[in-house]
């Protein structure tokens, strides 16, 4: 096995430094594995490293924070599983630590005969049994659904074009301070518990890992040094995001090696006629071939509204300035991206006017973007969340890669089988 390739200007340092756990990336998905450590491990060191300054700057603060019930996902998936479970987790936690979040429930609408059918497959798909299973629903309450004749339709949301013809509803979609989350997930990694300890070590980036016999040796450099430190660990989890793919690639035979394909969402914010009582989030029916769910309208916990996201693919663009540079180099690449295309926003007006026919186009504005970590590229049908974790010949490491949405929902779920995964001391 070799060190990270493309950090290779770092020399391979002998460790100063010992540790149980050590978790790469404070989204979302690498907090709430360092908080279910430190929970189930109170005696082990749990150390999560961020780059950046602060939790939660990359896709984890960039998303839609809708709370997803399971709907679209084949039934044997990983997402299927994480996001029923994770999201009963997720209601849970912001009950029990007041963080604030709303059950506003989904409507996804038909237009079309095709559609009906469509919804008419995904509710009967959604009545299997297997969803009630405890390890899929803890509650047993699977994912419910209901099916809203037209009528009933506009009863509920009157802002809804009279060639709606049905819609499915989800009782159990909600959205959520995806902000709040984290940090409640933060102060618990640093909670005083046990004989160990846990902490999240911010402004540090890993430059360089080697395989070890005792497990890792993960080299990071704080702030503006240019001295790495050498940490060695029992197991390395990495929860990177964008950039996992680049970290997990070296480590891996080459046939076993992933590829990423950048997805950029745009989100356009609107004020305006049209949208005056909308209570719930509303989706189209996703459009056969296209990835995403469709230009959908979600609402915010202040109430305000917004459509999107779309599709873009993105290329990494070298900075004119810096050609050649490697993402190690230049860790901000991303953030060239984050401007929200406009390019589409009259296609988008149109979709929407589809079954919101009453808003007015020149009142949506470009809001933010995110960028999706996908492993395939756009077309290419479903993608699950890739989890990389081959016991026999990398023991102790677990990649976490191309987890887009319902990440956020399937946090909770995906670190408690992080954690039961994990070789303990
Ligand atoms: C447009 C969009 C909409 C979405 N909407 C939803 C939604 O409504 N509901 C939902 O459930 N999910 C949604 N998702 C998915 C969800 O946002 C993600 O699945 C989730 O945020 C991923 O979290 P993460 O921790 O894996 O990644 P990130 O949040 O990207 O965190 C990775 C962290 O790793 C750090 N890092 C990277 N390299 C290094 C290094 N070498 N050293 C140290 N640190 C490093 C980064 O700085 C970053 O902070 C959406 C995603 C997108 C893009």
């Amino acid at each position: 096995m070799q060190a990270i390739k493309q950090l290779q200007r770092y020399a391979f340092r002998a460790p100063d430094q010992r540790v149980d756990n050590l978790v790469v990336g404070a989204g979302v998905i690498g907090l709430a594995v360092g908080a279910r450590l430190r929970e189930m491990r109170p005696d082990e060191t749990t150390v999560v490293v961020e780059r950046h300054g602060k939790i939660g700057q990359e896709t984890s603060s960039r998303n839609s924070e809708v709370i997803h019930a399971g709907i679209y996902y084949p039934l044997d998936s990983l997402k299927m599983r994480y996001c029923v479970r994770g999201r009963e987790l997720m209601y849970e936690r912001c009950e029990r630590l007041s963080i604030p979040h709303r059950k506003t429930q989904k409507m996804i609408v038909a237009t079309t005969k095709s559609q009906i059918m469509y919804l008419d497959r995904l509710h009967s798909d959604l009545q299997e049994p297997i969803l009630n299973d405890p390890s899929y629903s803890p509650s047993g309450e699977g994912v419910p659904t209901y099916f809203i004749l037209p009528n009933e339709c506009k009863d509920m949301e009157p802002d809804l074009g009279s060639n709606v013809l049905c819609a499915m509803l989800s009782t159990e979609s909600g959205i959520v301070d995806s902000h709040a989350v984290m940090d409640s997930l933060q102060a618990e990694i640093q909670e005083e518990r046990g004989e160990g300890s846990g902490s999240v070590a911010l402004g540090t980036k890993v430059v360089r890992i080697d395989p070890d016999k005792e497990g890792w040796v993960v080299q990071t450099i704080t702030g503006a040094s240019s001295q790495p430190d050498a940490i060695l660990t029992r197991n390395l989890v990495l929860s990177a995001g964008l950039s996992c793919v680049n970290l997990l690639n070296p480590l891996l035979p080459r046939h076993e090696q992933l590829t990423a394909h950048y997805t950029k969402g745009s989100y356009l914010s609107y004020k305006g006629p049209g949208v005056g009582s909308v209570s719930r989030l509303l989706y189209p029916c996703p459009e056969p071939g296209l990835e995403g769910l469709g230009t959908h309208l979600t609402l915010d916990l202040a109430g305000n509204v917004k459509f999107g996201p779309d599709v873009e693919p993105i290329a990494r663009i070298d900075p004119v300035d810096k050609p050649g540079m490697d993402e190690d180099q230049d860790q901000d690449w991303w953030e060239r991206h984050l401007r929200p295309s406009e390019g589409r926003k009259d296609e988008m007006a149109r979709a929407i006017q589809d079954y919101l026919p009453g808003i007015n186009p020149d009142n949506l504005q470009p809001d933010y973007a995110g960028i999706r970590p996908n492993l395939s590229p756009p077309g290419s049908g479903f993608t699950d969340f890739h989890i990389n974790f081959d016991p026999d010949s990398r023991p102790g490491l677990m990649a976490l890669c191309g987890f887009n949405s319902p990440g956020l929902t399937s946090s909770l779920a995906v670190a408690q089988d992080v954690e039961a995964s994990l070789p303990r001391n």
